[in-house]
């Protein structure tokens, strides 16, 4: 992956082969950026770059045997580490198994979300992390000899599954470091890391994308249009990876359609309607389900933004404002916390597994409740 494969964040690749040109390469990094953001990209280019053996001065080559070996995911000094989950029968719980699964994976993009991730593995979250046995073996990897006798790269992705126990092993790692090794973090939540480990490396801190940049990037990577892409990267709020997600399931409209006429429902409390739309709903796949849901949060929200006339915070496409426009009188300061709470609790349910259906009546019935409660008069 080349700097010109990132999404945005121009001047932070510049910072960075900066930093190479000038020999100042920080043998321990942390790339911290929410999901989307584009922070595995950025260490992903920003490797490439590193060991690329004629880049330029603004990105790597591209055609180098490094930059080949780095395009099929096939680099002998490139290591990853990401959370997987521990095979039954398996004895070591090593990545090992999950490798081919892994660069399957970063083939497609680096726009990789945790949800992809459990989809691929079919694991569930409360699963995934990072063994001791990982650490010793990545110790063991960094030990050896650079192939290309460059830099050896070390990319770790979420280290913030990692329990103590293995966090302490690769604080000796960042503490001691192996010849010409870089250990790059890429961390969602670097707040969860061991304050020792943040306290030794070097921040790249990597911010949320614009609207504009996200929907310039799903264009690019989905190849949709540029009207669906500005719908999905409004209501991914930017989101690269969960906006990719939605992408691939189809695009917005249809939940914006599920969602009025779930309202209508709700607030005429017309039972089958609510019924029926239960069955819909539970006949859908959990990630559909979580999604719709999100989406019903993100118009919950918008409505709510449109009040206090804040129209560079509205982010809906023409469909959705339209119909903002006639919904958002029912959202006000007295039920909108309320509804959103139900939203983000139905929301957790699905994801626990509890049945799409129940979690759909129950949670019809509550917004019931809420679209009735009148606008104190202040
Ligand atoms: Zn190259």
């Amino acid at each position: 992956m080349r700097f010109a494969d990132v999404v945005g964040h121009e001047a932070l690749g510049a910072k960075l082969r900066d930093a190479v040109r000038s020999s100042r390469v920080a043998h321990a990094q942390l790339f911290d950026g929410r999901e989307g953001s584009g922070a595995l990209a950025l260490a992903r280019a920003y490797a490439q770059f590193l060991t690329c053996q004629n880049p330029s001065e603004s990105d790597s080559c591209g055609v180098c045997t490094s930059c080949k070996a780095h395009a099929n995911l096939q680099h002998p000094d490139l290591h990853w580490c990401f959370p997987f989950f521990k095979a039954d029968g398996q004895e070591k719980a090593t990545s090992d198994s999950h490798q081919g699964m892994w660069r399957e994976a970063m083939l497609e993009g680096s726009y990789l979300g945790v949800e992809d991730w459990l989809e691929r593995l079919g694991a569930d979250r409360k699963q995934l992390f990072i063994s001791v046995d990982e650490a010793l073996e990545v110790s063991r990897k960094l030990g050896l000899k650079s192939f290309y006798g460059g830099w050896k790269v070390w990319i770790c992705w979420l280290p913030e599954t990692m329990r103590v126990d293995t966090a302490n092993k690769f604080l000796k790692l960042v503490e001691e470091p192996t010849d010409k090794t870089v250990l790059l973090f890429v961390s969602e939540h670097p707040d969860r890391l061991l304050a020792t480990i943040r306290s030794r490396v070097q921040r790249v801190h990597v911010p949320d994308l614009g609207i504009e940049e996200s929907a310039a990037g799903l264009v690019r990577l989905a190849h949709v249009s540029p009207e669906i892409a500005q719908g999905l990267a409004h209501s991914s709020d930017g989101n690269l990876a969960l906006a990719l997600r939605l992408a691939k399931l189809g695009t917005d409209q249809p939940d914006l359609e599920r969602f009025a006429d779930w309202m209508r429902a709700c607030w005429s409390r017309d039972g089958q309607a609510m019924v029926e739309g239960s069955e819909a709903f539970g006949s859908l796949g959990r990630e559909s389900q979580k999604r719709f849901l999100h989406y019903a949060l993100h118009l919950v929200r918008q409505s709510i933004v449109g009040h206090y006339g804040a129209a560079d915070l509205v982010r809906l496409t023409k469909a959705e404002a339209a119909f903002l426009d006639k919904f958002s009188r029912f959202i006000h300061h007295d039920n909108v916390k309320s509804l959103r709470d139900a939203l983000e609790e139905a929301h957790a349910d699905v994801a626990g597994n509890v049945n799409g259906k129940l979690v759909f009546v129950d949670l019809s019935l509550r917004v019931h409740h809420l679209l009735r409660v009148p606008a104190s008069q202040d």
